[in-house]
């Protein structure tokens, strides 16, 4: 094989994730060249995680032999809230890091142009340019998860705030003096409809001896119910399960809807491990929901598609996003 010239150069993806840190090499054309995961360990604080972001880079240069003077870019998709413009990380409560400047560190480091851009809006750049939505002038992509993140690209660009990411679907009150959320609100979409949310029900109809199957293979720790495990007890017969959750899935589908009202989006996009689990559940309700409540004219307009791009999105979807940034000469050189 020839190896590609100086000229050709690589992009480099990081996906900082609460528990897992991506970081994947692709070439000019943004095909895969190679990856590397490992924990993020954000406890260990910012210097060292910013350390740890840096070497998991350096070793799959390293590994694949690629050195860093061929790098011409990096794209880094963190939780946020960020600074886009300074290309600072805010905050991150779940790694307990506050303002890291990420984007002039890695700059000195690796001597290319960087950037950071939220977590969700990497996944679903990629999905609309390489996935699920290809072609579409207006992609919404929402990932129920532990939370519920979700993201807009508009004709080829992520639509973002003023200074940060936007599009918290997770946040649209819904339900009012409802449950206290995460983000110190109360009765968020995410407070009925994030997995979190779902499985404090759930566990409470296993403790009452209502959900066996659960049970068996979870018991009532919040922390053993993940995606898998609640679409096992669905197999296996637990019915209030199921039920639990295709009422979290069309909470969810009465917000797009009311995102629809506003964006009438060509496709959206739904994604992440609960989705993944249960992909035919979701896309049912969420269908559901939006026969019901998307305003009579837009009915039908929007296309309802499961993601498929899985745990890779992330990493090429800040790639892209940064190679694009350089192309358009909106980042310096
Ligand atoms: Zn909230």
């Amino acid at each position: 094989m020839i190896a590609a010239s100086h000229d050709d150069g690589y992009w480099l993806g990081f996906d900082l994730g609460g528990t897992k840190m991506h970081a994947g090499l692709f070439d000019r054309k943004l095909q895969a060249v190679g990856h590397r995961r490992k924990k993020t360990r954000g406890h260990e604080g910012a210097e060292a995680g910013v350390e740890r972001i840096c070497n998991s880079i350096e070793k799959l240069l390293a590994e694949l032999d690629v050195p860093a003077t061929q790098l011409r870019g990096i794209g880094v998709g963190c939780p946020g809230p960020l600074d886009l413009d300074k290309g600072v990380i805010i905050e991150a409560p779940n790694l307990g890091w506050k303002d890291v400047a990420l984007k002039d560190q890695l700059e000195k480091r690796f001597g290319c142009p960087a950037t950071i851009l939220n977590d969700v809006d990497a996944g679903v750049f990629a999905e609309s340019k390489f996935g699920a939505a290809i072609g579409a002038r207006t992609t919404l992509g929402v990932f129920p998860g532990t939370g519920i993140g979700a993201g807009l690209v508009y004709e080829g660009r992520i639509f973002r705030g003023r200074k940060s990411s936007c599009l918290e679907l997770g946040h649209i009150p819904v339900v009012p003096n409802g449950a206290m959320c995460g983000c110190g609100r109360r009765g968020c979409l995410e407070t009925v409809a994030s997995r979190l949310s779902m499985s404090a029900e759930i566990a409470k109809a296993a403790y009452r001896g209502q959900a066996p199957q659960l049970m068996r293979v979870a018991g009532t720790d919040l922390a053993n119910i993940r995606s898998g495990t609640l679409a096992e007890a669905i197999r296996e017969g637990d019915a209030i399960v199921e039920k639990i959750v295709r009422d979290g899935a069309r909470h969810l589908g009465v917000a797009i809807a009311g995102a629809i009202n506003l964006l009438l989006p060509d496709i959206i996009v739904l994604g992440g491990g609960l989705v993944e689990a249960l992909p035919k559940l979701f896309v049912e309700e969420v269908e559901a929901a939006l026969a019901n409540h998307v305003m009579p004219a837009y009915v039908g307009t929007s296309e309802v598609k499961v993601a498929k791009l899985g745990d890779d999105a992330g990493a090429l979807g800040a790639a892209a996003w940064i190679r694009q940034l350089v192309e358009e000469k909106a980042v310096k050189s």
